[in-house]
């Protein structure tokens, strides 16, 4: 071998490990974003949520500046920066979704309304593809078993303020 063909040699191995990290490296990535995802929605509440009037701070969250208020901040910002249909696609819009089983609406947040027209569907039809129930004492929007967003109820402040937090628009 002469050395044009080494060094040639050598760049074609530098250049196909540093492949293999990118692509490690985003797999990864993909890795602890589902993760974080999943820990808002499985995080114990702290004690100033787990007292009875819980339900009271979490309907007005938006409007008060307090420890709780903040942390429901956070886990809807996280659990609202997927579209719950479409998961690789970030959601546009925030809407309120009615749940004949609860007869309330819950405000998410989705990429377009064709993923709105499913939900809904599905919550009216009760065939338990997407369903409302209560995790740690909040409402979150499921997809079959797995937890997808924090279903925040519905009022015009809670939709103002989960649009400021996700950076959603009204439909
Ligand atoms: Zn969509």
């Amino acid at each position: 071998m002469n050395h044009k063909k080494i060094i040639l040699c050598v760049f074609i191995s530098i250049f196909l490990l540093l492949i293999i990290k990118l692509v490690l490296q985003s797999s990864l990535k993909q890795d602890k974003l589902e993760i974080g995802v999943r820990n808002a929605l499985e995080l114990e509440f702290p004690k100033p949520l787990n007292v009875e009037n819980q339900q009271i701070n979490i309907e007005n969250w938006a409007s008060v500046n307090s420890e709780e208020g903040n942390i429901i901040r956070k886990m809807i910002k996280q659990t609202h920066s997927k579209c719950p249909v479409m998961g690789d696609h970030k959601p546009y819009v925030s809407v309120c979704v009615q749940d004949p089983k609860t007869n309330q609406g819950y405000v998410i947040s989705l990429c377009c309304t064709h993923c709105l027209g499913k939900i809904q569907e599905s919550l009216k039809l009760n065939d338990n593809k997407f369903s409302i129930r209560e995790l740690n004492h909040v409402n979150v929007l499921y997809y079959k078993d797995e937890p997808k967003q924090i279903a925040v109820p519905c009022s015009r402040l809670n939709l103002e303020g989960v649009m400021k937090l996700v950076g959603t628009k009204l439909l």
